[in-house]
């Protein structure tokens, strides 16, 4: 269902309240020791007060008892409902529940350092750094990853050297000092002159009455599930709990695996795969250039914003892991070719990743440059940021924490500037953690589907859009997706803030958050494939049941067929079954296409080992009335695949592939 402003407007509060059911007692817990955990659904009682049966639907039937879990799989504790509507319930839980605490380690510290001088006894050399440009008739694979730096300018005792390029580095010794250099970072710059045509446009815009428009900036924290943010970003989730214009979208589901997959419906509106069947130039083929995507910040520049994108690890880069980049500069102010010489000159690699350039945290880093972003450009032009950390969180939860204080001194940074009154400030993520021990819970499963996602507003835009506010507020707790942000952004990108007028967004798969979202709103009804969705409720199955087996085997299946093309890759076998649920079929969960298709149907998630390889993966399985099988939608791999797939090249295909 997509919602337009002019015709699908949706039901207003007064009109949603009527079609909850009644809730005599909450799904209750109850721990009967630390290994065994048993669900007793409470008599829910239906009878709900329809005045519209057709968008009801029939009652459903009596108060429905479960059978116990024979498993010994432990659960979350439940602690109420994120989002609690008639058609999607998604359990809250304490982040350090005991099924879960064991995976809940200690994170690394990152020590900062400082430096021991004065700045007399300095001899710096600045070395200007420019992109090195392909054209679009003869470009390369390494199109997006070339730079340049410039001869040495000296500053010494004081004197000064002018840079005109966006990125420098300073690399510095003490004077008369022949040991090697104690000092180099790469500084940045926001030189207008490239933008002077939009700065004009804005000017005559300052004179005349016009609105002006609000800075709009888009912070990604890559992997981070909301729980995770209470438990490793605990000063940055008081201050943004705290914080009266800051909101906080705690029903926000994913829509499909991965990074790209899940940024691309935010800033293009639609999944890279659906892209790929528009047959777009851009996702033509695996190593395409993604210079004519319909990137939102296009839209953004011809409305005279200036435009950043920035990411703190550039070798793993949204549009450059296994992919090519852009072949000009997609933005006025791009910092890729600064990143990737950071992470060559002043990087500290651990592991595969740069925690730090020169003295600070990489995302504090990408931090500044939203700063200065808006400390240089905002007061002659509007600016539209993308910016993405993907450095410390996308390969664990513990390794967010060293993040905490940086974020927090951030933020604080941004709400005591002027730049809070004008600027909308996306700070969110893409899906939870997808590796790991503690993905392989049901909790673990439950976080990599709810990413976080925050707001913060200008303290005033409460007070003059009051309509919209208090949509705002109601949509904290309704299903969203990424293709309401997007719409949300087109409402940003229009000015068209005002929820009680005809505003502006086009019709899409999403709707503007600035309008209320309603309550009867289903995974599929947004485009939340099942497999992803985390509104039905489902308990512990027995892994050795025949149902369960069978399902594990359907799932195997499917996952040799995506790879029977490939001769190269092995076919895999079951190991193990390490877990399985079965969902409850709720009245109003799943309609439309599962549900026509199966009158009669019993859905499982499936967590099984395979070999070769030892691939963890998980699927949605379901069985239909006439004994029928068949895998929903996606296929998670859920433990790393490390060097195992090099055969491959489909990025899809490799968490599959274990090569011959
Ligand atoms: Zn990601």
């Amino acid at each position: 269902m997509a919602l337009t402003r002019n015709n699908d407007v949706p039901p207003g509060r007064s009109n949603v309240d009527k079609f909850s059911p009644v809730y005599e007692g909450p799904f209750e817990v109850k721990r009967i020791n630390e290994i065994a955990v048993t669900y007793e659904l409470l008599h829910v009682n239906t009878a709900t007060v329809a005045t519209n049966e057709s968008e009801v639907g029939p009652p459903a039937p009596e108060a429905a008892r479960l059978r116990l879990p024979t498993t010994s799989q432990v659960d979350g504790m439940h602690l109420g409902y994120l989002i609690d509507t008639p058609s999607c319930r998604m359990p809250d839980y304490d982040p350090y529940d005991v099924s879960i605490k064991k995976f809940i380690k200690k994170p690394f510290k990152v020590i900062n350092g400082t430096y021991d001088v004065t700045l007399d006894s300095l001899s710096c050399c600045v070395h200007e750094v420019t992109r090195t440009t392909q054209s679009f008739k003869k470009f390369d694979a390494n199109c997006d990853n070339k730079y340049k730096t410039s001869k040495c300018h000296l500053i010494v005792n004081g004197t000064s050297a002018e840079v005109t390029t966006d990125g420098a580095f300073v690399v510095c010794s003490k004077n008369n000092s022949k040991s090697k250099p104690f000092y180099k970072n790469v500084h940045y710059f926001f030189h207008t002159e490239k933008i002077r045509d939009k700065i004009a446009t804005h000017k005559e815009r300052l004179e005349s009455s016009e609105a002006l428009p609000l800075n709009f900036i888009l912070m990604g924290i890559d992997s981070t599930f909301r729980q995770n943010l209470r438990r490793y970003f605990p000063e940055t989730f008081k201050f943004l709990s705290d914080d009266p214009s800051t909101l906080d979208f705690m029903g926000y589901n994913k829509v499909a695996d991965n990074t790209d997959v899940n940024v691309s419906p935010v800033i293009m509106g639609n999944r890279a795969e659906d892209l790929m069947s528009f047959k777009l130039d851009c996702y033509k083929k695996q190593k395409a250039n993604f210079d004519s995507c319909p990137f939102i910040w296009k839209n953004f520049s011809a409305q005279g914003y200036a435009t950043v994108y920035s990411e703190d690890a550039p070798s793993m880069g949204l549009y450059h892991f296994n992919k090519i980049g852009f072949v000009q500069p997609p933005v006025d102010f791009y910092a890729r070719p600064y990143m990737l010489l950071s992470e060559k000159e002043i990087g500290h690699p651990k592991d595969v990743n740069h925690y730090c350039y020169g003295l600070q945290a990489s995302t504090e880093v990408v931090y500044d440059q939203i700063m200065r972003a808006l400390d240089n450009l905002s007061d002659d032009v509007p600016v539209f940021g993308y910016f993405w950390s993907a450095t410390y969180t996308h390969g664990s939860n513990q390794n967010a924490a060293p993040l905490d204080k940086p974020t927090l001194r951030f933020l604080e940074k941004f709400t005591q500037s002027s730049h809070r009154n004008d600027t909308i400030l996306l700070f969110f993520s893409d899906h939870g953690l997808r590796f790991g021990d503690i993905r392989s819970t049901y909790l673990g499963a439950l976080e990599e589907r709810l990413p976080f996602v925050t707001m913060l507003f200008p303290p005033w835009f409460k007070d003059e859009f009051p309509e919209t506010w208090r949509n705002l507020l109601t949509n904290q707790r309704r299903l969203t997706n990424n293709y309401d942000l997007h719409s949300t952004l087109l409402d940003i990108l229009h000015g068209a803030y005002n929820a009680s007028l005809d505003l502006k967004t086009p019709a899409g798969r999403g709707q503007s958050l600035f309008l209320e979202v309603p309550t009867n709103r289903t995974c599929e009804s947004i485009h939340i494939p099942w497999h992803y969705c985390a509104c039905q409720s489902s308990l512990p199955a027995n892994i050795h049941s025949s149902e369960v087996k069978q399902a594990a085997q359907v799932l195997t299946q499917a996952i040799n067929k995506l790879i029977e093309e490939h001769p190269e890759c092995s076919r895999l076998e079951i190991k193990e079954i390490i877990s399985a649920r079965e969902y409850l079929n709720h009245e109003k969960f799943g309609e439309g296409t599962v549900k026509k298709k199966l009158d009669k149907w019993t859905t499982y998630s499936v967590m099984i080992e395979t070999t070769p390889g030892g691939g963890h993966f998980e699927g949605s399985v379901v069985k239909g009335h006439n004994k029928s099988w068949k895998v929903l939608e996606d296929i998670s791999r859920i433990n790393l695949y490390g060097n195992q797939n090099t055969c491959i090249e489909d990025t899809e295909l490799k968490k599959i592939c274990h090569c011959r």
